[in-house]
């Protein structure tokens, strides 16, 4: 399968969710290149062809222009498959591009089965196989689904490109959402609370643990959606990302979304009831209990020490 690689650049820096382009390129197999709209003196280490745009003309975001000079590299490259990334410009720029191509978008990929791409359906909970029935197609990629075996090395081979395309979107900059309070990213220990703390009452008792460890508690989205804990302790692709020394999961099933927030912490102990749990999966210890008893004996335990 060729693939396009679609990298980014953001407010003067390469993303390092560029290494899962790269992954997905070699679970995939087959050529790849890369397309880029950032500037010569940051390159992404990647072994293949580059066609680079410069952001200073062409605006590290602007639709159309982006969606041009994409359309001229694919019909260069004649690639099987264009590769976003699951972020706010893969999901601005991919159906655009899909649009132009008359190809199939896809998004939300996690895996790749016989060649063929795999999304989360039903709140995460089953996954279905997608049969693509264009030509070409594109997809966008969930953060922390692929994962480079190694370190991406190498310098690509670089042909500037550009456009006289006229956007009609200005790209005036970014602005730091307000993360006030609480910084999860700088925290040893977290002890985070999902749904199966069962009720918002039960969020003291994530936070107590928290306390007794000496660390901080954060969340998964839908403890956070149904407004129980504040966003900025929401761990996950759209909350933070975090590694402390030890990440306690209580009552969190381990959909992909929350694991890519969370899955580089060094020790990671899950407390579910269900033993088949996909935070199993990642957990180096997985205790099959109620949490509604086991975390109020755990803090006492801990306090006492
Ligand atoms: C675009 C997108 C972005 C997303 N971003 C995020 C994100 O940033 N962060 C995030 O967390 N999610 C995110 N999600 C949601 C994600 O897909 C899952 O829905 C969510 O992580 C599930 O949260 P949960 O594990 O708390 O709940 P559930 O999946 O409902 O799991 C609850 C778990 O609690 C266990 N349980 C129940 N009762 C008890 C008990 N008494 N004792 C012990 N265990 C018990 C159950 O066995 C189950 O495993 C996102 C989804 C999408 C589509």
């Amino acid at each position: 399968m060729k693939t396009l690689l679609v990298a980014e650049y953001r407010d003067g820096k390469l993303l390092g969710s560029n290494s899962e382009l790269m992954a997905f390129a070699e679970k995939a197999g087959g050529e790849s290149a890369m397309f880029l709209v950032g500037t010569e003196s940051d390159l992404p280490a990647f072994g293949g062809k580059l066609y680079l745009a410069d952001a200073g003309e062409c605006g590290e975001y602007n639709p159309s222009v982006h969606r041009d000079l994409l359309v001229q590299v694919v019909e260069k490259e004649q690639p099987d498959v264009v590769v976003f990334s699951h972020s706010s410009y893969g999901w601005d720029l991919a159906p655009r591009l899909a649009y132009a191509m008359g190809a199939a978008q896809v998004s939300e990929v996690i895996d790749l089965v016989d060649s063929l791409p795999v999304v989360p359906v039903c709140n995460a909970k089953l996954r279905r196989n997608v049969k693509i029935s264009t030509e070409k197609a594109v997809y966008t990629l969930q953060a922390g689904a692929f994962s480079p075996a190694e370190v991406p090395s190498g310098s690509p081979e670089v042909e500037k490109i550009g456009t006289d395309a006229d956007g009609k979107v200005i790209f005036e900059g970014y602005e730091a959402a307000e993360t006030g309070g609480v910084d999860l990213s700088k925290s040893d220990i977290i002890v985070s609370a999902g749904r199966g703390i069962g009720k918002p009452e039960n969020v003291e008792m994530i936070a107590d643990l928290a306390k007794a460890l000496k660390g901080e508690y954060g969340a998964s989205r839908p403890v956070v959606d149904a407004e129980w804990v504040e966003h900025n302790r929401q761990v996950g692709t759209t909350g933070q990302t975090v590694s402390p020394k030890l990440y306690v999961a209580c009552g969190i099933s381990g959909a992909i979304q929350h694991l890519a927030g969370m899955k580089k912490s060094d020790f990671v102990v899950a407390i579910n009831t269900d033993k088949d749990a996909p935070i199993g999966e990642v957990a180096d210890v997985l205790v099959v209990a109620d949490l509604k008893q086991f975390i109020p004996a755990l803090t006492e335990k801990v306090k006492s020490q």
